[in-house]
């Protein structure tokens, strides 16, 4: 019965005739697509009143407040683009704590009064939408009857129209807020740190004389790992339907040991499908650039250029959102979860990170001359200070019960934060932390680091796959982040804290400057105390390797497991003081997201524990029993034909103590899922953690000992062998 649903899955795929050929870009040159979805700076300038263009453009480069006397113009142009583009209704696009985007369409057309109707599209609704928000999280910050949060249009993030197949849409990026001016959303307070982080970063600027910069930005490049599957197996995965990931499944005799897939060739039908997806994004403006293979069986990855971190995240969403739609068209199913297999490697997001002035310099590359590398050594100072102070929140924006399952699995990041800053600047730092005079390695005098300091490595150097945060050359590489994650969360406490430190490095040098010393005077004063402090979180060796857990805990570095175990850093004190005082989220805010982090959790459990129960009770147990009756059968016939000891009895022996596994795994699952919550969300999800979670892998441990014995042709689930290497 099973291998016949399984065989007919293979067959299908073998059979299927793909249309691979869907771009031809002979035709098509990817240069006259890149943006033309976008309301883009070119559009904006050729449709809009020369007035209206500069103050939009003075709001989206510099972050001037826009004039909404303006905002019926832009309106105005948006929608008569829109329109041409073959749109019929817009949306504000918005970033709920659901994690995923989310939009309400409404139509362009209003009757006219008189028998007709007209295409009316005015700056009121431009600017602010009213969605009924009743149904998304908010952690206890909006009651119900007070449920109407309003959308508030970002216009540093440009309009773009998404075709579908009937009509298409106007998608209009938003932020999403409560009537009391709370974030509901993830854009919000990413906006807001973003800020902070300019204004610290500004007054250092300041410092070294800069005269040309008037904001200072972040910038990210989300590197995007996934998995693309056949969809005729997936479709015979409740568990990968139900909760992304597969719940029950044996190791294959095969799996990534070889490494014979990290950067190799890549199959066709998936290079078309992936061809396909960066054309939709390339009209959408995301500079999508490179695609490889990667570690594990049918693991690919995607990443575009740098883009400002607010671009930057709602383009990661776009990326998510069309490897879906897209692999779909070629019968396969993107999985974005971080571990939708047990035992290879598990996908992540490269959060690429660094900061750069309004006139594109970047403050993570190290420079030419002393001045400059001062500068990028301030800078960079700031980092690892901010890292090594707030580790604890940084392994916070990153936990959810997905990401629990990769980090600290031996072949991603570990839970303990540390930097990876490579051999030469790590030396450097070493030697800042001395503070006094060294020789340099050209043989004279080296004070401080500072006034002198070698050249800096350009080249991002040596690599280090297994630190969660490192240093490649101009940028910091934040290695922990989820694959199914909104980057926005990791990158709002990266802004925050770095701003923090700025904070308290600036007032300390511009006392000292003001009183009378010289820059670099005050900068040799203050960077060896905050390295000695801080030098505990740089480590340039393998984080793997569990010689640095008992390392990182003689050096007192905080090693949350799970999520659960670092869920309380987001109420305690020193937290809510931090966020308050850059106003990114008020301490309302954060308790709300403690509520809605720890609801998320509960739920996911509760639906991975039903989704459990469900497979072993209707597949898996059933296809056991049915496999003991045949060996029992067998082995009773054997007897009566007079064989003394039939070869069969081990086998049923095996079966029978298998369905014994199988069935008190069960038992032992449904009681811990039967567990209420008393209304307090935190001890909920303590309990999902302490007794669902073992429980679910118990079962699963059951599990796959009879797909180890049961008859191949009797067992219901594809297998890891079909899932992963068929393709
Ligand atoms: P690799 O990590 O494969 O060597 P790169 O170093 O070129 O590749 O870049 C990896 C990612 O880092 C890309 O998404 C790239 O756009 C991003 N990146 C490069 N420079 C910056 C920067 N200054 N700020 C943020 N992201 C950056
Ligand atoms: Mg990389």
């Amino acid at each position: 019965m099973g291998a016949n649903v399984r065989q007919d899955a293979i067959n299908s795929i073998a059979n299927a005739k793909h249309q691979l050929n869907r771009v031809d870009f002979k035709k098509t040159h990817v240069k006259d697509l890149f943006g033309i979805n976008v309301f883009n700076e070119e559009i904006q300038r050729q449709r809009l009143p020369k007035p209206v263009f500069k103050a939009l453009q003075k709001t989206i480069k510099q972050g001037a407040p826009l004039d909404p006397s303006h905002a019926d113009a832009v309106a105005s142009a948006m929608k008569d683009w829109a329109l041409e583009k073959g749109a019929t209704h817009y949306t504000h696009l918005f970033q709920p704590m659901t994690g995923i985007t989310a939009e309400k369409h409404d139509s362009f057309l209003s009757p006219d009064g008189v028998g007709g109707a007209i295409a009316e599209f005015s700056g009121r609704e431009l600017i602010k939408g009213e969605p009924d928000a009743s149904s998304f999280p908010s952690g206890g910050l909006r009651a119900t009857f007070e449920a109407r949060g309003y959308t508030a249009w970002d216009p540093t993030s440009p309009a773009y129209v998404m075709e579908n197949p009937n009509g298409s849409t106007l998608v209009i990026p938003t932020a999403f807020l409560s009537w009391t001016g709370e974030a509901l959303d993830k854009k919000t307070p990413l906006l807001r740190s973003m800020e902070a982080l300019s204004a610290q970063a500004m007054r250092i600027l300041k410092l070294f004389g800069n005269k040309d910069a008037v904001k200072v930005f972040t910038t990210v490049g989300a590197e995007q790992e996934y998995f693309l599957i056949d969809k005729a197996f997936y479709y015979l995965r409740p568990d990968l339907i139900t909760t992304g990931r597969t719940l029950f499944g044996a190791m294959p005799p095969k799996g990534q040991e070889l490494e014979d897939q990290y950067f190799g060739a890549i199959p066709e039908r998936v290079l078309a499908c992936m061809a396909d997806a960066e054309l939709e994004l390339f009209k959408f403006g995301v500079p999508v650039k490179t695609r490889h293979n990667e570690v594990a069986p049918s693991q690919y990855e995607i990443a575009p250029l740098f883009e400002l971190s607010n671009l930057a995240v709602d383009h990661q969403n776009l990326i998510m959102e069309v490897l879906r739609k897209t692999a779909d068209k070629y019968g396969l199913v993107c999985l974005l979860h971080e571990k939708p297999f047990a035992g290879i490697n598990g996908s992540g997001k490269h959060n690429n990170w660094s900061m750069a002035t309004d006139v594109g310099e970047n403050l993570l590359n190290p420079g030419d001359d002393p001045h400059e590398n001062a500068q990028f050594l301030v800078f960079c100072t700031a980092v690892i200070r901010a890292v090594n102070k707030y580790a604890e929140i940084l392994r916070l924006s990153i936990a959810s019960a997905h990401n629990d399952h990769r980090l600290g699995a031996n072949e991603a990041p570990p839970a303990i934060i540390s930097i990876f800053l490579g051999d030469q600047l790590q030396d450097i730092f070493e030697q800042i932390e001395k503070g006094g005079a060294k020789s340099s390695k050209q043989g004279g005098q080296f004070i401080t680091g500072v006034s002198v300091l070698p050249p800096l490595p350009k080249e991002a150097g040596d690599r280090n796959r297994t630190s969660p945060f490192a240093f490649t050359g101009n940028k910091f590489e934040f290695r922990a982040v989820g694959s199914s994650a909104n980057i926005s969360g990791a990158n709002t406490v990266l802004n925050t804290i770095v701003a923090e430190s700025m904070d308290v490095m600036a007032t300390k040098l511009e006392a000292d400057i003001k009183a009378g010393k010289s820059l670099t005077a005050a900068i040799q004063e203050l960077l060896p105390p905050i390295v000695k402090e801080s030098k505990r979180v740089l480590f340039n060796g393998n984080g793997y390797a569990e010689e640095w857990h008992s390392e990182a805990a003689k050096r007192g570095l905080p090693n949350h497991k799970n999520t659960v175990d670092v869920l309380p850093v987001i109420t305690r004190k020193d937290t809510l003081e931090l966020f308050a005082k850059y106003k990114v989220y008020s301490e309302k805010e954060l308790q709300s997201r403690f509520n809605i982090l720890a609801e998320a959790y509960v739920k996911t459990l509760n639906i991975e524990a039903n989704t459990a129960i469900m497979i072993a009770k209707g597949q898996i147990l059933p296809a056991a029993l049915r496999y003991q009756k045949e060996v029992a059968d067998s082995v009773s016939s054997a007897r009566a034909a007079g064989v003394a000891n039939p070869p069969g009895v081990d086998t049923l022996g095996t079966v029978v103590t298998g369905i014994g596994e199988l069935t008190k795994g069960l038992a032992a699952l449904e009681k811990a899922s039967g567990h209420h919550g008393d209304g307090d969300p935190y001890n909920h999800a303590k309990h999902m953690r302490e007794h669902v979670f073992p429980a679910l892998n118990t079962l699963r441990i059951a599990a796959d000992k009879l797909e180890a014995v049961v008859a191949d042709d009797l067992w219901p689930l594809p297998t890891y062998r079909e899932m992963l290497f068929i393709k």
